[in-house]
Parts: C-alpha cells; sequence; structure tokens
C-alpha cells in the first residue's frame, strides 16, 4: 500500500476520499493546516502530497518538499495558479483535476445570479420573521437581457446552455474560440459595452489578472451585474468596490476573491477581519459572497477524489501521467510526456 498526504483537509474531502482509498489501495494521512512554507516539513516521507486552491504552493515551499523527499503534487482542483510551475520543473510532477463537474460551477453561478437578482436571500430572512413586505425586492426578468460570458471552456459552455434556457441573448469572449461553433463571440471591448451580466469563466493567468479594472468597467453599461466564479484576482477589488459605491456597478455575485486565501473556508466568525475592502463589498446590499463553494457537490467530491486517487496510483505505478501540468508544457512547448510518461 501506498501513502500520501493530504493538506488543508475538510470533513467532506475527508468523507469521499476515504470511500475510494482501499480501491486505490493507498493510505492517507490527513494534515488540517493548509501546505504553505511553513507547513510543507509536515509532509517529510511521503512522496505524494495532496493540496488544494488556497495552499501557497510556491518556489520556498517546493523546495522544502522536494528536499525532504515529495515527487508528486496531486492537485485536488482544476485551477493551479497557486503552484510556482517554474520552481517545480525538474524536481516534482504536478498533477490536477481537469475536470470534476462543470456543472456543479456553472449551477452555483446561475443560482448565484438568481438569488441576487430577485432578492432571495432579503425575503428568505424576511419571511423567518413574519416580515411579508416586498419593498426594495424588484428584479428583473433576465429574459432578453444580454449575458457577456468571459471564457467558453468546460464551465463557461455549460453556463452558456443555462443561459439560453433562461431566455437570455449571449454574447462571449475567449481568444480561443471554439470553431464552429453558435456561440456568438465577440471582442472584450463589445462584450463590456454590450451586456446587462457578465460572468467570469476563464483561468487566472498573467493575461488576465485584473481584467475587470478600472478602465474595463468604464466601457460597461450602468448597472451591469458582474458574476465570478472563477479566481478573485481576475478583479480588482478595490475598483470592483468603487464602481459598486458609484453605482455603476448593479451587483455582484462573488464566490471567489483575490485575498481569499487566509479567510474562505474558516469560520471568521469570531473574528475582527482585516481586510476592509472585502468587508465593505460584503456589507453591499446588492452583493452576494459565497466562500469559493461553487464546486461542492456530492458529484464534483466525488469525482474530485477519484481523479485524485487515480492520478497518484498512476504515479506510483510508473504509469503515464495523464494529468500532469507543468512549466513547458504550459508555455506550448514540446513535452516527452508521451514517450516518457511523465513531463520530465
Ligand atoms: P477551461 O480550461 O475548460 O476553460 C477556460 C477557458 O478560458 C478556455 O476556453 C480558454 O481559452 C479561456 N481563456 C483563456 N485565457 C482567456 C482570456 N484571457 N480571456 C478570456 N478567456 C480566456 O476551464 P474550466 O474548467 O471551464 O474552468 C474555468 C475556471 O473556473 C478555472 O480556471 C478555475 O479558475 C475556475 N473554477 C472555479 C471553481 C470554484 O469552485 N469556484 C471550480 C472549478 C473551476
Amino acid at each position: 500500500m501506498n501513502r500520501i498526504c493530504f493538506f488543508d483537509t475538510k470533513q467532506y474531502d475527508k468523507t469521499y476520499f476515504e470511500l475510494l482509498k482501499e480501491q486505490y489501495n493507498i493510505e492517507i494521512e490527513y494534515f488540517e493546516p493548509k501546505l504553505g512554507p511553513k507547513t510543507a516539513f509536515m509532509a517529510k516521507g511521503y512522496e505524494a502530497v495532496v493540496a488544494f486552491v488556497n495552499d501557497s504552493i510556491g518556489e520556498e515551499t517546493i523546495n522544502i518538499l522536494y528536499e525532504n523527499g515529495t515527487k508528486l503534487i496531486a492537485m485536488r482542483c482544476a485551477g493551479y495558479n497557486n503552484v510556482d510551475f517554474k520552481a517545480a520543473f525538474q524536481k516534482i510532477h504536478v498533477v490536477r483535476v481537469p475536470a470534476y463537474s462543470p456543472y456543479a460551477v456553472a449551477e452555483h453561478a446561475m443560482a448565484l445570479l438568481l438569488t441576487l437578482n430577485r432578492k432571495i436571500h432579503r425575503a428568505y430572512t424576511r419571511t423567518r420573521d413574519f416580515n411579508f413586505s416586498l419593498n426594495g425586492l424588484t428584479g428583473f426578468d433576465l429574459h432578453g437581457k444580454t449575458m457577456g460570458v468571459i471564457g467558453t471552456g468546460k464551465i463557461g459552455r455549460i453556463f452558456i446552455d443555462i443561459c439560453r434556457g433562461f431566455g437570455l441573448n449571449v454574447i462571449a469572449y475567449d481568444p480561443y474560440p471554439i470553431k464552429d461553433s453558435d456561440i456568438r463571440y465577440v471582442t472584450l471591448e463589445e462584450l463590456c459595452k454590450e451586456s446587462d451580466i457578465i460572468s467570469l469563466h476563464c483561468p487566472l493567468t498573467k493575461d488576465t489578472f485584473h481584467l475587470i479594472n478600472q478602465d474595463t468597467i468604464a466601457m460597461m453599461k450602468k448597472g451591469v451585474y458582474l458574476i465570478n466564479t472563477s479566481r478573485g484576482a481576475l478583479i480588482n477589488s478595490e475598483d470592483l468596490l468603487e464602481a459598486l459605491k458609484a453605482e455603476k456597478i448593479g451587483g455582484a455575485c462573488l464566490d471567489v476573491y483575490e485575498e481569499e486565501t487566509e479567510l474562505f473556508y474558516e469560520d471568521m466568525s469570531y473574528t475582527i477581519i482585516h481586510d476592509d475592502v472585502l468587508s465593505r463589498i460584503i456589507s453591499m446590499p446588492n452583493v452576494i459572497v459565497t466562500s469559493h463553494q461553487a464546486f461542492l457537490t456530492k458529484e464534483a467530491l466525488h469525482n474530485i477524489a477519484e481523479t485524485t486517487l487515480s492520478n497518484c496510483r498512476d504515479y506510483f505505478d510508473d504509469k503515464v501521467l495523464q494529468n500532469e501540468v507543468c512549466y513547458q508544457c504550459s508555455k506550448g512547448e514540446a513535452c516527452p510526456r508521451d514517450k516518457n510518461k511523465k513531463c520530465f
């Protein structure tokens, strides 16, 4: 039996990994702390380490893991912007779960929009207090409005299908558009100008960092709704706050936040929050924040556990690492994986 260790463990992760571990002949040591420079030493003696979206896997962490014998970082998520690939290259292989349930994320994006627009969150608390007033609960019909989708990959495409079911006119921006699709692609500028609602479904890269900023916001319609279920740093939060205060942005649905690492997934209800931007954003009546939970369905948790354990099994059995991502792959350079089973 091979042993792996697991950082940033939550009970819901453990439930699904425990169900499948014997099938993959893997023993798991669960650690509660996030992986980072201060905790990386805990992985000593484990060849494979399982990590998640808010772990800090920069050069320092990678070097500590490497010196202590780690050869594989298995990300139990799709995004991998928190891993320093350059530092990991030639030292530690990095695998991920490329898709576990794009439906989970796309459905959550729509759930946030419907909640915000029809003020369900406010109605829920009102009626529990026997307050049956409708004042302040007016929404708008989604039917006939224009939805701008940024990123038409797995999640973006499903979100587009859901939007079409509501009678929204969908336009999209993606530098790599799907060929021969029925999606109406426009430039980013056109998308900003024409959309009543904008939803982000692109990865966080150096090109998409702060894609939504004061310049792109300036191009948008007054009162536009913004949905972000991708990565927090796609939006410049300070610019978002200013635009909310100026009522240029009419509402925001945020499942992610650029400074979420120390906050999200934890109960901070007894803590003084020092992030004034987040505190102010959360205080707005036209903002809904969820704590990076768009992925959280039974199906997604099962698929995450299955693919992560399968990735680890492939590594231990010296099989092709199908889901490996590395520095040279990310630059689009030729990769020897097909011949050598691994990226290096
Ligand atoms: P994907 O790789 O299938 O699609 C991403 C799309 O973005 C691709 O079509 C790509 O061409 C496009 N893109 C790349 N650069 C772009 C740019 N500069 N502008 C616009 N589009 C660009 O990824 P996916 O599975 O659809 O996931 C999308 C993102 O959702 C992930 O990167 C991840 O950050 C996020 N995500 C969030 C959660 C959550 O729980 N909130 C869960 C899973 C994924």
